[in-house]
């Protein structure tokens, strides 16, 4: 007993004499490992870059002063007062990285070129951007370091995600949403997905069109994308090649939900789940093929 109560003793001795600044070490560490963060954020390393000069020197300028503030603000590190006068203290963990995305949305950018969309993501009057805009010939044009928030999205739902540009990548195809998607452009797609997907750990199901988390503003990617031969390659799910008949009380309406759709609309909702997977037939009538399409991607869910 005696030793005990001496060991405690010898040991409020010891924590007291260290007390001055007791996270010093895990502060020092902090640092060091945020420094390497920023770095990452800052990263402005494109794949490939076969931009003219003119309109990437405009985008660099126009990123810098952004950039310095998200930079800043993720070094911050002050004591904040919260509602009712409560006190936070900061104290430096040293286990964390970066929030990654988790998601990947497609579009179709419904302009004549990759030069005017990237013309229009450099604009600040437009306030829209994307990851990655990849043109009709292959082209694929980094825009946005993967770690920060696009403006791609907008009011976008899936599931109970409302902030979609928070957790997901954009890619924006160069396609006017009335013409086919061109081979060398769904092959630099598909490259891309690889990339992404593998960096990042985005679950399959996770990879998305834009039109399939707002249904009732947006209709891109359109039906002339190639879904399944996405699918074919581990993008997205895709439906069983011989569907079974779904159960009698099957309820479509829920089903859509649990897959991620809002039904706020459904026929809008229907109509973005068959542009998707039925897309022959991109309207929102609900036969017998659409119930068992839906019946088969709702038992894909994880
Ligand atoms: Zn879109």
């Amino acid at each position: 007993m005696k030793n005990y109560i001496s060991a405690v003793f010898m040991g409020v001795v010891l924590v007291s004499c260290g007390s001055k600044k007791p996270y010093v070490e895990s502060e020092k560490a902090y640092k060091v490992q945020l420094e390497a963060y920023k770095k990452q954020i800052s990263s402005m390393q494109a794949a490939q870059l076969s931009l003219q000069e003119q309109v990437s020197e405009l985008y660099k300028e126009s990123t810098k002063d952004e950039l310095t503030r998200y930079k800043d603000s993720i070094t911050l590190k002050k004591p904040v007062t919260l509602p009712y006068g409560i006190k936070s203290e900061w104290v430096s963990t040293v286990n964390f990285n970066l929030r990654k995305p988790n998601y990947i949305i497609i579009h179709h950018t419904a302009q004549d070129s990759l030069a005017q969309t990237v013309k229009m993501f450099t604009n600040p009057d437009r306030q829209v951007s994307a990851h990655y805009v990849i043109g009709d010939d292959g082209t694929v044009v980094q825009m946005l370091n993967d770690y920060l928030r696009a403006w791609h999205a907008g009011a976008g739902t899936w599931g109970k995600d409302t902030d979609i540009n928070s957790v997901s990548i954009g890619i924006e195809l160069d396609n006017n949403g009335f013409e086919p998607f061109s081979l060398k452009q769904i092959n630099s797609l598909l490259a891309l997905l690889t990339k992404l997907k593998k960096e990042y750990n985005i679950p399959t199901q996770n990879i998305l069109g834009h039109a399939d988390i707002a249904p009732t503003r947006k209709q891109d990617p359109s039906a002339l994308f190639p879904w399944k031969a996405l699918a074919a390659n581990g993008f997205g799910l895709w439906q069983d090649e011989i569907l079974t008949e779904a159960p009698l009380d099957f309820q479509v309406e829920p089903a859509l939900r649990i897959i991620g759709y809002s039904t706020k609309n459904l026929n809008a909702a229907i109509l973005a789940f068959k542009r998707h997977y039925i897309p022959e037939e991109p309207d929102s009538v609900l036969d017998r093929k659409t119930i068992n399409t839906i019946y088969s991607i709702y038992k894909k869910q994880p």
